[in-house]
């Protein structure tokens, strides 16, 4: 696995607490792009200028990660949170994570009862986000403050990096670390005439509230945005055909699992635009409407009097778990397909 996509890995951001890495990636494009800003809610803004100026293309990938932060801590020294993001709360049962203070990152667990305290009912049914807390090894509330935890913490879970086979990768905040990999490597690799503006999002995860913002202010002709998408090819999916190694997608739709609400219709330009260059370069790509939830590119579409839009996502299994899973030749492919976009963005736009 490269370097830059183990660190990324490393770096914790949950939402509304993106500092680290936002200061990697300034670092890190500050000799690629042409200037660099933040906007006032944080998201990074990294423009590479062309010539022609025109058609100015907005690509977005959050930096955020789903995760917690501590709003009660008892007299016993336990730690109670509140989600950030849609956390599967029986995937982070008796899990690691650190918690970030003024002091530095603490160690902690995520606890639970264990099986034989538990009644027979218990055992029967899904755990409540409530009966689960944070034990840092503190005996009483004094002990935790000493430590430098203090309420509005952010909380991330913490998971090794897993290289399996098939060039398959899994661990913690693929969702959007694989977003941002991409990323970096188009505003590094791209040859464009156009604007090209990399807008390195905030909040993502609770209401696509950097896009909302940045897209405001970029004001783009065309806007893409990068994320994992739901893969469905593992035990209990039904109706996916979304395999991961197949290529990455390109969504048609995306909303609540009830009514597509509150999500994203592709533009027919830029769905055209994607798929021709797929077909005509040999670009593995699959077809996806994604419901159940949506992405940056919403927030971007529905920016000033509409923006034109399409959305890339990588398939990943387990997504919003430590354990994320993808395939890094989909990511190959993935920035393969907006390199060659860019090259002809400029016959539709
Ligand atoms: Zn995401």
């Amino acid at each position: 696995m490269s370097s830059l996509l183990k660190k990324l890995l490393e770096i914790n951001a949950a939402s509304g607490f993106e500092n680290e890495m936002r200061e990697f990636l300034k670092e890190r494009l500050r000799p690629v792009v042409d200037e660099i800003s933040t906007d006032s809610l944080g998201t990074l803004i990294c423009s590479k200028y062309g010539p022609n100026k025109k058609p100015k293309v907005m690509i977005a990938a959050h930096m955020d990660e789903i995760g917690m932060l501590i709003k009660f801590i008892d007299e016993n020294g336990f730690l109670y949170f509140a989600p950030l993001g849609g956390i599967h709360t029986q995937a982070i049962v008796n899990q690691s994570v650190i918690i970030q203070t003024e002091k530095g990152p603490i160690p902690g667990i995520l606890g639970t009862k264990s099986i034989h305290q538990q009644s027979e009912k218990e055992r029967k049914q899904p755990l409540e986000m409530d009966s689960i807390f944070i034990d840092v090894g503190a005996t009483n509330r004094e002990d935790v403050e000493n430590l430098g935890i203090s309420i509005g913490n952010p909380v991330i879970w913490q998971s090794p990096l897993k290289e399996l086979a098939n060039n398959r990768v899994s661990g913690k905040a693929f969702d959007n670390r694989i977003g941002i990999y991409i990323l970096i490597n188009v505003l590094e690799q791209a040859q464009f005439d156009g604007d090209l503006i990399g807008a390195f999002t905030v909040m993502e995860e609770i209401g696509l509230r950097g896009a909302k913002t940045s897209a405001f202010s970029i004001e783009p002709d065309v806007g893409l945005a990068l994320d994992v998408a739901a893969a469905g090819d593992y035990p209990s999916i039904k109706h996916s055909n979304i395999k991961m190694g197949a290529g990455p997608t390109i969504t048609i739709a995306s909303g609540r699992r009830a009514s597509l609400g509150g999500g994203f219709v592709v533009h027919p330009k830029v769905f055209r635009l994607l798929v021709d260059v797929a077909k005509k370069n040999d670009i593995p790509y699959q077809l996806e409407i994604f419901q159940g939830g949506t992405t940056d590119v919403t927030s971007i579409a529905l920016s000033r009097g509409g923006i034109p839009c399409g959305s890339i996502g990588i398939p990943a299994r387990y997504l919003h778990t430590p354990v994320e899973l993808l395939s890094m030749k989909d990511v190959e492919n993935a920035i393969k397909l907006i390199l060659f976009a860019l090259k002809k963005i400029h016959t539709i736009f």
